[in-house]
């Protein structure tokens, strides 16, 4: 083989080898290319073992086509490679790319169980009134949950209440009264509380609960009539039921309030005409209320002669019921998640 054979043969191989890495699709295949003709024993360094059958005055020549050769494939093989990383790069931001403009998922956002919403709007309606909220425990002394409330031992009353006992003297509480009793023994009038809590009382079926949920008031004050009382209960209607929710209130009686009443709210679902719900009455009950008692300020060291109050109670799952139009008092308790996310 001469020179010019020699170098005419190079060319033809750094043609095939860039045509082939021109062609590579992946970084592999033009390493392997590119290994084929100028590894150490590839296409390029087999073909110059001829070198030196050449004579010396062309082996320069020869040379110099080999470093040309070399070059161009070299040279091919970085341009490959680039362009290969180019595309991966591309192909990543494609594949990658955050699409600003979707609609975001819907996360469920929990507003808490339907008892614990109406709870809160109670809270809400009677601190714009200018109640504080007042806790208490839910295991209670017979004195606080009776006795410093007018329930003497042996009196009638006491069978008016299932009672949990625990004890001879502790007990389930059966109302949140006792918060009342014991904020009267900690603080000095005037007092204008609500308790929001748990009760339990031995007693179910589709419209009691074992375990429900009151909230109570209390306000003591000099000069508190029944009038005041009867201005906050409407107040309340209004707040929680709708502008122009009458009221009514009728003759009742529980021990710790003289006079008491049982305060019915114009039914909302028949504005008063007369429905199923409220068996055509156009009233319904939602709360017992009355003047304290003068026996409930003796127990707790307040002067019935200076100073007067009223206090009132309601359910919450009474009210749940009523506002969302529940029929089963037991479906606040079971934790169905088919109910529960209705609310
Ligand atoms: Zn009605």
């Amino acid at each position: 083989m001469n020179v010019e054979q020699l170098e005419a043969r190079l060319e033809q191989l750094s043609e095939e080898a860039v045509a082939l890495l021109a062609q590579a699709g992946e970084r592999e295949e033009a390493i392997q290319v590119k290994n084929r003709y100028l590894g150490r024993s590839g296409s390029v360094a087999e073909l110059m073992g001829v070198l030196r059958e050449l004579p010396n005055e062309h082996k320069r020549q020869a040379g110099q086509a080999s470093n040309r050769c070399k070059k161009a494939i070299e040279g091919a093989f970085e341009n490959t490679m680039a362009s290969l990383a180019q595309q991966e790069l591309e192909r990543r931001m494609r594949e990658e790319t955050v699409d600003v403009t979707l609609p975001g998922r819907v996360t469920s956002i929990h507003l808490g169980h339907p008892l614990r919403q109406v709870e809160n709007e109670l809270i809400d309606i009677f601190s714009d009134l200018g109640f504080e909220v007042a806790e208490g425990p839910e295991i209670e002394t017979d004195f606080f949950n009776f006795e410093a409330l007018n329930f003497p031992p042996d009196h009638p009353a006491r069978d008016m209440q299932d009672t949990f006992k625990l004890t001879d003297d502790r007990l389930l509480r059966t109302h949140t009264s006792p918060v009342q009793v014991r904020t009267m023994h900690a603080y000095d009038v005037p007092i204008r509380i609500i308790s929001p809590g748990r009760v339990y009382r031995c007693d179910s079926d589709i419209t009691h609960s074992p375990v429900f949920h009151q909230v109570e008031g209390l306000l003591i004050d000099r000069d508190v009539s029944f009038a005041d009382l009867k201005g906050t209960l409407t107040a309340f209607a209004e707040r929680c039921f709708g502008p122009g929710t009458n009221i009514r209130l009728r003759p009742s009686y529980f021990p710790f309030t003289e006079p008491s009443a049982e305060v019915d709210i114009e039914c909302m679902f028949c504005s008063g005409d007369g429905c199923r719900v409220c068996s055509h009455t156009g009233w319904l009950e939602v709360l017992g209320a009355g003047m304290v008692d003068p026996n409930v300020f003796a127990a707790s060291g307040i002067d019935a002669d200076e100073y007067t109050g009223f206090a009132f109670g309601l359910g919450v799952e009474r009210i749940a019921m009523l506002k969302q139009g529940v029929s089963d008092i037991r479906r606040f308790f079971e934790n169905d998640l088919r109910f529960l996310e209705q609310f």
